[in-house]
């Protein structure tokens, strides 16, 4: 078993809070099968809120992906409290947003795609401080074309996301 972090890096401007909205976010990756080293071109989701069955009465996983060239079953969950908040000042950096108990593969590929939320932030004229939320909510934030734009009517302030990239991080 080999526990991965996904790590984001992104650009937010006049906003903050980056996250996956709810348990029902798919995380869509491109595995390789750690036994025949097969890499399907093919985008697979994982979800908190689905339950599958592992074979062999080895209890349930968040995915479970057989392999097509080596017939090995393969499967994956999301780590528990693993989802962070990507921040203001978190802006450039990667950070972690979620983590992933790997069982048989590992993920070599990751597409944002859709079913974030994000929160208004207004930054601060004070160069002492960093700025604070301003209380909007977006809700359901697409990431597909890899950036976003809307408007925050509260801070009347442009947002955007941008330069999204990820990394996988082995962690213990
Ligand atoms: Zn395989």
């Amino acid at each position: 078993m080999v526990k991965i972090a996904l790590q984001l890096s992104a650009a937010l401007e006049n906003l903050t809070g980056l996250a996956p909205a709810d348990d029902d976010f798919k995380w869509f990756f491109k595995f390789k099968c750690s036994s025949c080293g097969e890499v399907p071109d093919k985008w697979q989701h994982i979800s908190r809120s689905e339950e599958h069955e592992v074979k062999g009465g080895r209890g349930t996983a968040n995915a479970v992906i057989k392999c097509k060239l080596c017939g090995r079953e393969n499967s994956v969950d999301v780590i528990a409290d693993s989802i962070r908040e990507y921040g203001f000042a978190d802006a450039g950096r990667f950070r972690q947003v979620a983590a992933f108990d790997c069982r048989g593969m590992e993920p070599v590929d990751f597409s944002p795609r859709d079913g974030w939320v994000v929160k208004g932030f207004k930054v601060s004229d004070d160069e002492e401080e960093e700025g604070s939320e301003s209380g909007k909510v977006f809700d359901d934030v697409d990431l597909t074309e890899g950036e976003w734009a809307d408007y925050d009517e509260v801070s009347e302030e442009s947002v955007f996301i941008s330069e999204i990239k990820h990394q996988f991080v082995k962690i213990k």
